[in-house]
């Protein structure tokens, strides 16, 4: 028997551990079932290059539970360690490390990601005794067998042990007796060994026997060995990404693309990324993509490993080159992260690309569910906003979709104005929009819808990227001023009369907004008056509205332009009177407010009971 004081310098260690490491207690279930299934790995690799001659045997790591004794062990098969072993990787390098790593964090040991190694000694965290049963692979080994209660002292001495590999045992303390109850550590092993290369066991499968649970003799292996983004893509189907999306994600509807990673130069990186249904816009989960290092589950944190927008994705990503024990804010400037998160951007681009020309008929059937996606992956990413100009997709008001390059061909022939700029005119809501939409369709123009969240931005961003093209809401102005052909002759009015007619207007119209009142010439068949929005100034406020930093023009009152149609018969008479009592003048205000769906209330009875006492007349 030996004795010795483990190689630290920091005095008694473990109360330390405990205190700053409190709220990730649990990860050393997932550290300890790592190192054994590495040991078992290694076996293997062994057994395949001939160092080991004997019968390896099945390998795999077993998980025992002693709810009463409040014992937890985690047995494994695999290399085990000689005495020398135990010495050199327990004593000295297993908790030297540790020493290490908190006199260099012990500054800022709050701020470090909660996901860092911390190898064997976590078990402090949660044992007040810990011992290690381990019988090395190589001939002639000894068993040996070592204890630590705690304290930097250890003991180590020979033992018993005829099966080669490790037995961890823990003695679970008191203040952390929830790692003794069954139900936890089948969560935790849940959580952290979904897909560990090599089976972890908890006790054996239960069926229901006459009315009650009983124990089988088949082993409850909790993991899958080899889950699908560890094999190649060739040999999967379709129906096994949507399987194991199902796995992941039972509650979810079924995804609407997959993109399968896999690169192992400069970085290793696998994984699945799924594109979810996007039901309800402003509740997207963003903590659906899951993490892993070499099939061990390390966070569902990803947000300083993937772009933004890619954290709407869903999946797995797998990397050993993620480093883990370092603060988020390292994080992002790490080069291999910054090349991952590239990558990832770059095959997500790719897939949609592929899909965007091999099978366009379902990218279509498909694009209400992803235009969020894309749209925000294009605003706040300028590699996957390049990328995004070729698969991009509008869609009109009559549903129809056409890629960003077509949309403009279809409709240069029609909508080019006077400077030679395309004119893209858009609704936002066809219902309310529905007169504007009209007479823009009759004139011959095509209207697209961009009803979502971020269509104000994104239509920024296209006339940004598209040239000579600029974006105009259907009811941003009358629909000849809209695209201007040539340079049209306004009325011609003295100061004054401008004055007159806009005090005229202004009378009748509701209090609350700003107004400029305009004389136009439309012609007699368009209707007496007209009110539109500017274009820019209601941009500027959506995305004010929307957080675009941009206030000054949200707080100002809503502005409308007021066209009065000089060469409307109606109006004629209207300003040959010029009386601000009449009905007549009344009655066209209200009828232009009424196709802007601004006539309600009182103002709408108004003039619904002055409508059936004009036809009276
Ligand atoms: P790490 O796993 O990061 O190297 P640990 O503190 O978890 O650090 O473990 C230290 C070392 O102890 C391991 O590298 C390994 O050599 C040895 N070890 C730990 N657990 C086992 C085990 N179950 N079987 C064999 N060796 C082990």
């Amino acid at each position: 028997m030996a004795n010795g004081k483990i190689g630290v310098t920091t005095e008694n260690i473990f109360p330390v551990i405990k205190q700053f490491l409190y709220s990730d207690h649990e990860i050393f279930l997932r550290e300890l079932v790592a190192n054994a299934v590495d040991a078992t790995q290694k076996m293997k690799a062994l057994a395949q290059s001939g160092d080991f001659t004997g019968e390896a045997g099945e390998l795999k790591v077993s998980i025992e539970l002693d709810e009463a004794a409040k014992t937890l062990k985690i047995i494994d098969n695999g290399i085990g360690m000689t005495s020398e072993e135990v010495d050199k990787y327990i004593n000295q390098i297993a908790f030297s490390s540790a020493g290490e790593f908190l006199e260099k964090y012990k500054d800022q040991i709050g701020s470090i990601i909660g996901h860092f190694g911390l190898g064997f000694y976590s078990a402090f965290m949660v044992a007040e005794k810990v011992t290690i049963e381990t019988l090395s692979w190589k001939d002639g080994a000894k068993a040996v067998k070592w204890t630590c209660d705690g304290s930097p002292e250890y003991s180590m001495e020979e033992c018993e042990k005829a099966d080669r590999g490790t037995c961890v045992a823990l003695y679970i303390d008191k203040d952390s007796e929830e790692y003794a109850v069954k139900s936890r550590i089948q969560e935790l092993l849940t959580k952290y060994c979904k897909f560990m290369p090599v089976p972890v066991v908890f006790g054996k499968q239960t069926e229901w026997k006459d009315g009650k649970l009983e124990e089988t003799d088949k082993d409850n292996v909790i993991n899958n060995v080899e889950p699908i983004w560890t094999k190649t893509p060739s040999s999967l189907k379709e129906e096994d990404y949507m399987k194991f999306y199902k796995d992941l994600y039972p509650m979810e509807d079924d995804p609407m693309f997959y993109i399968h990673l896999n690169v192992d130069y400069p970085f290793s990186l696998t994984g699945i990324l799924y594109f979810p249904k996007i039901k309800e816009r402003m509740a997207i989960d963003k903590r659906k993509i899951q993490l892993y290092c070499n099939q061990m589950f390390v966070t569902d944190h990803v947000d300083n490993i993937v772009p933004d927008f890619l954290t709407l994705l869903h999946g797995v990503i797998d990397s050993p080159d993620i480093p883990l024990n370092v603060s988020r804010s390292y994080l992002q400037s790490d080069a291999n992260v910054k090349k991952i998160s590239s990558y990832i951007t770059k095959k997500v681009a790719d897939r949609l690309e592929d899909i965007f020309i091999n099978q366009r008929e379902q990218y279509e059937g498909k694009w209400d569910n992803i235009k969020l996606f894309i749209e925000y992956g294009m605003l706040s990413d300028e590699k996957f906003g390049e990328r995004g100009m070729k698969f991009a997709l509008l869609k009109n008001t009559d549903g129809k979709y056409f890629s960003i390059e077509d949309y403009k061909k279809a409709v240069e022939g029609e909508q080019t104005d006077k400077d030679k700029k395309v004119v893209i005119l858009y609704a936002t809501d066809v219902e309310k929009q529905y007169p504007f939409i009209e007479a823009a369709k009759n004139k011959g123009y095509d209207v697209l819808l961009m009803d979502c969240e971020l269509d104000s931005h994104f239509v920024n961003l296209l006339e940004q990227k598209m040239e000579d093209t600029r974006f105009a809401r259907v009811d941003s102005d009358s629909v000849d001023n809209l695209i201007p052909k040539a340079d049209k002759v306004k009325p011609e009015m003295s100061e004054d009369d401008k004055k007159a007619l806009s005090d005229l207007f202004k009378a009748v119209l509701p209090a609350g907004a700003d107004y400029n009142v305009e004389a136009d010439n439309l012609g007699e068949e368009a209707a007496p008056v007209l009110i539109t929005q500017n274009e820019f100034m209601r941009r500027w406020r959506e995305m004010s509205a929307m957080g675009g930093g941009m206030n000054f023009y949200g707080e100002m009152p809503e502005a409308y332009n007021i066209i009065v149609n000089m060469e409307n018969p109606v109006i004629k008479g209207i300003w040959e009177e010029k009386n601000p009592e009449s009905e007549v003048l009344r009655q066209v205000t209200d009828l232009a407010l009424l196709s802007n769906g601004m006539l309600k209330g009182k103002a709408l009875a108004d003039f619904i009971s002055r409508s059936a006492k004009l036809l009276q007349k």
